[in-house]
């Protein structure tokens, strides 16, 4: 009689790790404000994919419910939900309950990243790898930037393209070798140093977040953002000790990790002594506006994040809103654009009238708004890496849209999105009549020479 009194969410705890421990980490306010209106699930990629309940924000949330009420074990199916999940928050938006669903992601992912037996030790090592000794030591980042560069630059890249030697390589790395930038081996304070004064009357001392990939493999596009702001009226500070920003590992259940990078950054930009900490990728500006929840129950710190989160803000916002905006010309005759919402810019910073405000003040443009803008790409983090097959039936609906606008350049404000447009627009060879262009450098190359 007792056993049969004891209630099931019990009996598991005490039977399945992983359900222990997503029962701990999942936010049960979270999971009861969701009231299962649906209204989320017309905003969802991967429930406008496959029509399946459990692929959907209301579905996912059921599952974890079930979980951490103990009437339903976290098998592997669970978990592959989890995983199929973008993570792009489109969801959020959409809820008129305000249910933190990437809260919940997170803490789920978290969960099932802990419970790790299940991974083979090539995916433990290659995971130990990125996560840990990789993206947060930025001298092994410029490591990998000289490789690169060396690849690029030595003739090497050429005879591989020309021999046909990348034909042995498996497919999506022949993919991403087609698009990869121009890599540098130096970061953006080796190439400019640390401070650059306002151009004209200081609005106010800005530093900006340099990212980590993006210091070798868009050093460029940090240049331009430098130049954009010191046009702008900005003082401009990169605090040479900033680290990155922990999006990919916050997002892969590596939180600890995640945690330990944002301390890290608030002390540095605290440091600073800055009015605002622009970010130039809405990838990471969303976790940087975000590291007061991450560090929400550590007292040490919870303070010094809540003032970080409160001053990060993406560069076409804080251009449109506080800058001194610098004439756009366009020497071409007429140039079609459209743009590419970054989904972490749109839905967790908020930020989508402020880069279509700017593009259209390029003088000469016709701008045309793209069908489903405001949809995730496919490329989120390293989804496309994880789930190629969903991300590349989200590409190709997506270059639909992007072949109706005809336009000759689209562009994005995330680099990850940036790739994945690149991606789409060689797979889908319309590599002859569009570019894709982070908004930065398009407005960069749109100043007047004199001002550059
Ligand atoms: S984060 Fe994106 S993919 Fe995941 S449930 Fe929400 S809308 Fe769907
Ligand atoms: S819109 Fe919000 S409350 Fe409604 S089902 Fe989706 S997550 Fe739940």
């Amino acid at each position: 009689m007792a056993n049969q009194a004891q209630s099931p969410s019990v009996h598991h705890k005490t039977v399945n790790p992983l359900a222990a421990k997503l029962q701990l980490r999942l936010d049960p306010d979270q999971l009861t404000n969701c009231m299962r209106c649906g209204f989320c699930l017309p905003a969802c990629p991967t429930f406008a994919e496959t029509g399946i309940e459990a692929e959907s924000p209301r579905g996912r949330i059921a599952l974890m419910k079930a979980v951490a009420d103990g009437i339903m074990e976290p098998d592997r199916a669970f978990e592959e939900q989890m995983n199929h999940c973008l993570g792009c928050r489109a969801c959020e938006p959409a809820c008129p309950a305000d249910v933190k669903y990437g809260r919940l992601l997170e803490q789920a992912r978290d969960a099932i990243e802990d419970h790790t037996e299940r991974h083979s030790i090539g995916v433990k090592l290659s995971r130990h790898a990125a996560f840990k000794k990789l993206f947060p030591n930025q001298k092994r980042m410029k490591l990998i930037g000289r490789s690169l560069q060396w690849y690029q630059q030595s003739g090497l890249q050429k005879f591989a393209r020309q021999s046909g030697a990348m034909k042995l390589f498996p497919k999506h790395m022949q993919a991403m070798e087609k698009i990869l930038p121009e890599a540098s081996g130096q970061g953006i304070v080796e190439q400019i140093g640390t401070r650059h004064p306002a151009k004209g009357e200081r609005i106010a001392t800005v530093a900006l977040f340099r990212g980590c990939l993006m210091d070798v493999l868009f050093t460029s596009t940090n240049r331009h953002t430098v130049d954009l702001l010191t046009e702008a009226g900005f003082e401009v500070v990169i605090p040479e000790e900033q680290n990155c920003c922990g999006a990919l590992h916050a997002h892969s259940g590596e939180a600890e990790m995640a945690r330990s990078l944002a301390r890290q950054n608030v002390q540095v930009f605290k440091d600073a002594g800055v009015e605002f900490i622009v970010s130039n990728a809405g990838g990471c500006g969303a976790l940087l506006v975000e590291y007061d929840h991450l560090l929400h129950e550590d007292p040490t710190w919870k303070e010094d994040a809540s003032w970080f989160a409160a001053h990060v803000i993406d560069i076409s916002e804080l251009l449109v809103r506080h800058g001194r905006l610098p004439e756009f010309h366009n020497e071409d005759v007429s140039i079609r654009i459209t743009y590419q919402d970054s989904c972490h810019l749109r839905n967790v910073m908020r930020t989508s009238d402020a880069p279509r405000q700017l593009m259209k003040q390029v003088k000469g443009v016709t701008y045309a708004e793209m069908k489903d803008a405001d949809r995730c790409c496919g490329s989120a983090g390293i989804y496309n890496l994880t789930q190629p097959e969903m991300a590349g039936q989200i590409l190709d609906h997506k270059m639909e849209h992007v072949r109706d606008t005809q336009a000759q350049v689209l562009l994005t404000s995330n680099p990850g999105c940036l790739l994945q447009m690149k991606h789409g627009i060689e797979q889908h060879g319309l590599r002859d009549q569009m570019q894709a262009v982070h908004i930065v450098d398009f407005l960069h190359d749109h100043m007047h020479p004199s001002r550059k």
